[in-house]
This record gives C-alpha cells, structure tokens and sequence, in this order.
C-alpha cells in the first residue's frame, strides 16, 4: 500500500456505530464509498473502470509487493464489456471499503443521466486524456458535477501516449474548469517509458510490473534525479492545501516537512468539503498506477456519513421538509436512480438507500403511486458475478427485481412516515416521432416495448395523438430517438417504421383567466351532475404544472377531489392550440358544487376538463418551442459566415471566446432552426468546424411561427 494509513474513521468509533449501524452490515457506514467515474468519450473510463474490477477482484495485503496470478484470459474481453461496465452499479472491495461504482454516461445527448447518477453518489472520479485534457464535454459534466457538489478525485489517464503531460492537464483544469487541482503524483518516465508514480504524500516511488498486468509493484526510494523536483512538488500541494486548511496551516508553519498522516488528513477534509481536486495519473491500458487511484478514492472520497443528509418532503405538504440522516435506525428512504431490463431476473430497479433498512418480503411505499409494493430479490453486482442479499443497509447500493411500478427517480419509504426524496429534475422532451409496427404481428410488442422503455428513461415518453390515433414518441433529441428505434429492434425483435422527427412544442398561457363550468347531462337513464369554479395563472418557465384547491369540502367533497385532479390534468395533456401539452399553468380549484345522487366521480372529470378548457383559452394561450444551448468551435476565418448563419437561424450570441486558435461560440437557437445544421456548418467551414448542443429552455414563438406551425 502506498500510504500505510487508515483513513480518519473517528466517526466509526463505538458511540457512532450503536446510534447509526444495524448488526450485521457488511460494511460500516464509514467504509462506503459511493462514487461515478465521469469522463469525456473515449478518455479511458471504461478502460479504467474494468481495471479497477480487476484489481479489486484480487487478495491485497497492505505494504507489500503484490504477486497477481494474473492471466490475460481474466482481463474482461471486448463482448464482455456491456455486462459490467453498463451495469447501473457495481461493487467491490478495496482495503475494507465496499466501494459502489455507479455508472455515468459519457455523452452529452444524455447528460440528464449524468444528473442523475451524480444526485445518488457521493463522490466521482473525472477521467481525462493526458493529451487531450479537458475537452469540451468534460466541462458540460464538470459543472454539473459542481451544481450537486459532488467531491472530485482527478486521473489524467494516458500517461502512455505521445504528448501526455500531466501538469498542462492540471493548468487546463484551473483555467476551464476553475478546479481548486493540484497533483499527489510526479509520473515516473514519460510516453512509453512511463513505469509508475512518485508519491508526494509519502514520498516513495511506485514502479508497476508490465509482465504481471500492473497487479505486481514496488514500492522504493525516490531517485536521486527526481528528489528535488518531487520535494518541489511536494511543497506546491502543502501550500495549496494549507492555503484552504487552517490546521494543515498551523502544522506547516511550525514543521513545514509536513508528516505524511496530517497532509492526508487535510486533503481528505478539503476534498470532501469540494474546496480541493487531488490529481493522479496514470494509464488503464498499460496497467500502471490504477491500485494508487483506487488507494484515493478510499482515502479523500466522503462516506455517506461525511455527506449532507437528504432533504425530502411531505408527500401531504411540498413545503414541509424531512429529512433523513444516514442511519439504519431512522426510517426508511431510498431513490430508484435507473431501472433497466435485466435478462435474468427481468425489471431490475437500481436503488440507493439513504436511510433505514430495505429486507427482502418486506412492504414498501411508493408515494407517487400511494401504493405498497413487496420487495421481490434483492442484487448487488460484483466484477463478474451477481450476489443475492436478504437486507440492502443504509448507505448501500443494490437492485431489486419485482416492483412492477415504480419509475425513475421514485422513492420508497415507509408507509407510517413517508417522505418523497427531491425528484431529480428531467429535462421537457425537445424531439418527437410517430411511430407505426411494420406489421399487425409486431403491433402488441411495440406497445410493450415502448412502455418497458419509457420507464427505464424518464427523459423518454410516448402518446397517442388525439387527432390521428397515431403513436409519437418524444425525446431529447435525433440521436436518442434513433437509439430508442434501435434498441426496439435488437432487444425487443419489433419492427417499426418512424416518421420524420419533429420539433416537441408545448403550450401555456399568458394571462390569468377563471371559468365555471357545469356539467350535467343524463348517460344510461342516469343523471350527472358536477359544477366547478377554477381559474388559471401562468407561472415561472420550466417550472411546469401546478394544481392547488382553495375549496371546502361542502362545494367538492374530498372524495371527488381526485377526480378533479385527473380531469384538470387530462386537459393539460392536450392543451388548447395545436393539442400540444400546457405547461407553466397554476390552476387553482375555487369553487363547485355537487348534487347528492347524480354527482359521480366521471362527472367531476368531466366538468374539470371543461373548466380548464375554457379558463386557458381566454388567458392568451401561446405555443412555446424548445430552445438549444449550442456550442460552435470553429477556427476564426469562419467565424464571420458561421455568425451570420446563427442569426439567420434565430439564433443569440451569448458568448464567444477564443480558445486555443480556435473561436468558440455559445449560442441559443430554436431547435426547429437546427434542422440539417451539421450539414450546414460543414460546408460553411469545409469540414473544420463542430458543435454540440443540447436542450436549455422553452420560449414563446413569435406571432408569424406560431401561424406558420398552426397552419401545417
Ligand atoms: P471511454 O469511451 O471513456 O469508456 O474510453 P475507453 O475505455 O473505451 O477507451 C477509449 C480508447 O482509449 C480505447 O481504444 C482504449 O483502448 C484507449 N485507452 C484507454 N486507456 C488508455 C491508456 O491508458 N493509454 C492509451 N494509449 N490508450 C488508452
């Protein structure tokens, strides 16, 4: 081992563990590590994710050179891949520590998995290319990786590659990303002679073994050649850490050669606090230096004792918080962060307990569905083998098979104190798509497969046009319909035909309204009677819906109340328009009146649909259009022609910059205008120009579009 040290688990002490921990955890709370690792494509995380496994998978003993058994076979083969590295969660074991992997998607079609997986782990590793540094992606990552505070360890992986240097990394880092960054290591030889790492916390030389897949390493003296620059080096990381850690401060000033427990102590407290980035380095492809990284993540990342309890709230009451402290003992609440199709056990649901005890046969609550469900198998996913367990503690990270309907970003709690853990935020669809089965025999299974898809991605929706009775698809954009039409085809074997993909517009209104609307009719010899008051308002965008009732019980007995509920919410779905869904609407129910015998729960439906309807109509109903975040890097002799295009687009400048002799423009443009844009651009720029974009916000049309999307 590198650093002969444990690492700070006062908290673990007697007092700690009988107040929080059950008899029979696998692990102290103190000894989880709930970590992602994050990267740009193609910097290694995969590569660094399977090594981590493999290193893992093996008996380690601290202080000594490490003898693997090491044979090229066990090194996952590329079909493997998918089974581990897709997994939502993976676990292992390293020093004691049960570290819980949960995986993050790489591209920037999908940052909203992204968001979601950094909502349930406590810590990440950002992967970099030690010669491309930090590109445009890992920024996009990066910051949402500072929106949820999640504490960062650095690897600049590649050291093997021509023109990999670590400290033009750690620069790029401050300058782009701001990152508080500073290196543990000096890598030891460079390009293909790089053998291994100094450590600057203990000051020794780690040179790893090629013929035993890195799992064999030694740990010696720094050479005489290096000593002064890593004493250097070693000064630069106290000072930067100091600069943050009052106690490291006073350390250093009576006994600047720091001892190496005491700088890693500070380290780990501006880590966990997100105030410091330790940086190491390394290459997953040649096996070096992957055990230190694994060593870091034990030694800086937060256990889910050294993070913020959760915050949920009152599934009665938004504005009542609750919270939740990491404990077996409180109740319990868990978050479903993915759920996917698994082909042994079926609808797998990926959960993180915050609090409390999940047991296999037990009942839990769903508070969106306000239903119980029993808890069906529960998995925890190892390198290459799958574990069933009885109990999932709190802190831990497990799926469960059998809950039929729960979604992402569901909590289940206990039914006697519930909680609704802060929904994780999906982005509005921006795309659509209709989409028919090619024949009668694949109709059913189109059905089926959209909706098994539809649950695993909340990002991910389907209707049926009210109009046409066709099926369109909603999504966020090009890239991830075609990837949903693909899956369809290989998982499901269902054969579909998809239109052409569309613009997703929305609908709201501009000014406050209220309608009252009475509904009685007689259906089957029976009468219907149901009268109801509401009046809408618009609210803040991307805020969407919100249904509030001002009303007592002798206008609308309660029992009927979710029958209004439904009723508002099926009026919302079509909106007034162009059936597109309203959005941003406050509706509030101010009135009603019912009739002993005639008031049904269909007829309060019905009179609420009604009301709606006609309440938004008067109140300046507009259609609004998704709007993308898009960003241009071309070299400057085009910015000119690329500038003027945006504008013919609709689009705002919001940013230009030049990076590097190249122009980097930030711009927001309808995506109705995006059509055909990497086309475009390519011929404006002969091929040298790119861009990405993704969804930012929805905006009111202009009056002339509006007419034009009407009109179609
Ligand atoms: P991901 O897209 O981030 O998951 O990246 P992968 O792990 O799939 O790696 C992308 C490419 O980089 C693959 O061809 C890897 O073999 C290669 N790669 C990964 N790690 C290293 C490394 O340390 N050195 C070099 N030279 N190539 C690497």
């Amino acid at each position: 081992m590198v650093t002969v040290l444990e690492p700070d688990t006062k908290q673990n002490g007697k007092d700690a563990a009988s107040r929080t921990e059950a008899e029979g955890r696998r692990c102290a709370l103190s000894r989880i590590r709930n970590i992602g690792i994050m990267a740009h494509i193609d910097a290694g995380k995969t590569t660094v994710t399977e090594r981590i496994l493999y290193y893992s998978g093996r008996l380690y003993k601290m202080g000594e050179v490490h003898e693997g058994t090491a044979t090229m076979d066990f090194m996952p083969q590329e079909q493997e891949r998918g089974i581990t590295i897709s997994s939502a969660a993976t676990s292992c074991t390293w020093m004691n520590h049960q570290v819980n992997i949960i995986d993050t998607p790489g591209h920037v079609d999908f940052t909203i998995e992204v968001e979601r997986s950094l909502r349930v782990l406590d810590g990440a590793v950002a992967v970099f290319c030690g010669v491309a540094g930090v590109q445009p992606q890992s920024e996009t990552v990066w910051r949402q990786a500072n929106k949820y505070k999640v504490p960062r360890i650095a690897f600049v992986n590649k050291m093997d590659r021509k023109g990999a240097v670590l400290q033009n990394v750690i620069a790029q880092m401050k300058e782009r990303l701001a990152a508080p960054a500073e290196a543990l290591q000096m890598p030891i030889g460079s390009e293909e002679n790089f053998q291994g790492v100094v450590d600057l916390v203990s000051m020794k030389a780690l040179l790893f073994e090629s013929e035993s897949l890195g799992s064999r390493f030694e740990i010696s003296e720094i050479s005489d050649g290096m000593y002064a620059e890593a004493l250097a080096h070693r000064a630069r990381l106290i000072e930067a850490v100091a600069d943050k850690d009052e106690e490291l401060l006073h350390l250093y000033l009576e006994q600047p050669e720091v001892p190496a427990e005491a700088l890693m102590a500070a380290i780990r407290r501006q880590t966990v606090a997100g105030r410091f980035v330790p940086v190491l380095c390394g290459t997953a492809l040649r096996n070096k230096a992957i055990q230190p990284l694994l060593d870091a993540v034990v030694h800086y990342m937060p256990s889910p004792l050294d993070v913020p309890a959760i915050v949920g709230h009152d599934p009665k009451d938004d504005a009542k918080q609750v919270v939740r402290h990491s404990s077996d003992f409180e109740p319990l609440s868990a978050l479903a962060f993915k759920i996917s199709a698994d082909a042994y056990v079926g609808r797998l649901a990926f959960v993180r307990v915050y609090s409390g005890m999940l047991k296999k046969g037990q009942n839990v609550y769903n508070p969106r569905t306000r239903k119980r469900e029993r808890l069906g198998r529960i998995l925890r996913i190892h390198a290459n083998t799958r574990e069933e367990v009885e109990m999932l503690y709190s802190g831990e990270i497990g799926g469960i098979a059998g809950l039929k309907n729960i979604t992402t970003g569901d909590t289940l709690c206990a039914e006697n104190q519930p909680v609704v853990l802060e929904r994780i935020e999906f982005p509005e669809p921006v795309m659509s798509m209709a989409i028919e089965p090619k024949t009668s025999a694949d109709r059913e299974g189109l059905q089926q497969a959209l909706e098994t898809l539809a649950a695993e991605d909340p990002t991910f929706r389907t209707l049926i046009d009210p109009d046409t009775g066709q099926t369109i698809i909603h999504g966020m954009g090009e890239l991830h319909l075609e990837i949903i039409k693909d899956r369809m085809f290989r998982e499901y074997r269902v054969q579909a035909r998809a239109g052409r993909p569309m613009v997703a517009y929305h609908e709201t209104i501009r000014t406050t309204a209220r309608s009252e609307h009475v509904f009685q009719r007689e259906i089957g010899g029976r009468g219907q009677f149901a009268q109801i008051t509401l009046e809408v308002s618009p609210r803040a965008r991307g805020t969407g819906n919100k249904i509030e009732f001002h009303v007592s019980a002798d206008c609308i007995p309660t029992e009927f109340r979710e029958a209004v509920e439904e009723g508002i919410k099926d009026g919302l779905v079509t909106g007034i328009l162009g059936n597109y869904p309203l959005t941003d609407v406050l509706v509030n129910v101010t009135g009603g009146k019912f009739h002993p015998v005639d008031s049904t729960e269909l007829s309060f439906r019905m009179a609420s649909v009604m009301a709606l309807r006609d309440a938004s109509s008067s109140a300046m109903p507009a259609i609004l259009e998704p709007v993308m975040a898009v960003e241009i890097i071309t070299p400057e002799e085009y910015m000119g022609d690329v500038l003027g295009d945006v504008n013919s687009r609709r689009g705002r400048i919001k940013e230009m910059a030049l990076k590097e002799a190249a122009q980097i423009i930030h711009a927001e443009i309808p995506l109705a205008e995006m059509f055909g844009y990497a086309t475009a651009l390519r011929s404006l720029t002969k091929g040298r120009a790119s861009y990405s974009m993704e969804p930012e916000m929805f905006e009111v049309v202009p009056e002339a579009i509006q007419e034009s999307i009407l009109n179609r």
